[in-house]
């Protein structure tokens, strides 16, 4: 067996070490004589994994009492609807962030619960950068302020919240982890799994608990925060491998050092990648450079004809999942906390070599 780097934008690669340690586990798990997999949700062990995937991302994420850690199912798409459903409960408007194709997916969900102002938008830049928080003129009566703090295709993230009283909401389905942030200057962040966490299936919420109120008892059960964080997520069968996964990659972050060991490295590899990028002018990278996401690299090659025999010359390198998504083409590295050094290095040794032969 022979692994490769794998550069998926999500379901994207796990930690190696993980996976061992799933796969240890996976007949037996801690002398229960089953798997994960085959356990009732309401035994007491694996109580003691959600329990403990809460208290490691609490950890992690330095998150206090006055937030709910809730595990739902339905992939980032659904909390795009779930979210206003709940937290837009009572309010005419709300306000939104426009920076790229994900906000404009979440702010088409929102407008089926509420009136939706787009408080900015980067879209007559092309989406290449963020736009200028300074100046922002948010409606103090709405919900709440969403954003997408990486945009996963275009391949942008922001770095500095806006100045706001409301709640901010934030999609950080392709950032959480990567680096240190202060959660008590969000009202609610939700990311999916599949990038930085564990296996499709469980998206992570962290709500603030004040927000919780908001929820009515017309949602659908299964929908609303306040009924699943009464019920520790568990009103009915939660994705229970998924979370355990989750659990396993928690643990190895904090035997990485935590969240800032991981952001130096996160640093690391995408200046790396970056710098070779810009030293060259057979690849470039179109993003406002103060905004170039450390998660998502998407990089074009100056004759777009080499595309697919990049693709094919890449993936017999060992190097998987270098084509950029289906709506803008070209390249994509996405190199999350589970990419180690040596990912960026080969890529960017097969980058040099691939210009040479074909620049
Ligand atoms: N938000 C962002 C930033 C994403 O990258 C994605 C998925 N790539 C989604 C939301 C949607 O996630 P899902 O496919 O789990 O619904």
């Amino acid at each position: 067996m022979s692994r490769v780097y794998n550069f998926c934008s999500g379901p994207a690669a796990l930690p190696e070490a993980v996976l061992k340690k799933a796969q240890a586990e996976m007949l037996d798990w801690h002398g229960a004589g089953v798997s994960v997999m085959e356990m009732s949700h309401r035994s007491s062990e694996f109580m003691s994994i959600l329990a403990s995937a809460k208290a490691r991302l609490s950890r992690l994420m330095n998150i206090s009492d006055d937030y709910e850690i809730l595990f739902v199912q339905g992939g980032a798409s659904t909390l795009f609807a779930q979210i206003p459903a709940n937290l837009a409960n009572g309010f005419d408007a709300i306000s939104y962030v426009d920076t790229g194709a994900w906000s404009v997916k979440a702010i088409a969900e929102a407008k089926k619960y509420a009136k939706v102002n787009v408080v900015a938008s980067s879209k007559e830049q092309g989406y290449r950068t963020v736009p200028d928080f300074s100046q922002l003129e948010i409606d103090p009566d709405s919900a709440y302020l969403h954003l997408c703090e990486n945009e996963t295709i275009g391949g942008l993230e922001i770095f500095d919240l806006p100045q706001t009283s409301l709640p901010i909401v934030s999609d950080m389905s392709s950032n959480i982890l990567s680096r240190q942030i202060d959660v008590s200057k969000y009202g609610m962040i939700y990311a999916g799994a599949q990038k930085n966490i564990g296996p499709a299936g469980v998206c992570i919420c962290i709500v603030r608990k004040d927000l919780l109120k908001r929820s009515s008892d017309v949602l659908p059960t299964v929908w609303n925060f306040a009924t699943l964080a009464a019920n520790d997520s568990m009103i009915n069968t939660p994705p229970t491998f998924a979370i355990y996964l989750a659990d396993l990659v928690f643990e190895w972050l904090e035997e990485q050092g935590g969240v800032a060991a991981i952001e130096k490295l996160n640093i690391a590899k995408a200046e790396a990648l970056y710098a070779a990028i810009d030293a060259s002018s057979f690849y470039s990278n179109p993003i406002d450079p103060k905004y170039r996401s450390r998660m998502n690299v998407p990089f074009i090659l100056a004759d777009n004809s080499l595309d697919a025999l990049f693709i094919k010359e890449s993936e017999a390198a060992g190097l998987r999942t270098l084509a950029g998504h289906r709506s803008v083409g070209g390249m994509r590295a996405s190199i999350y906390n589970a990419m180690p050094m040596e990912g960026i290095q080969a890529l960017i040794s097969f980058m040099h070599d691939f210009e040479k032969r074909h620049g």
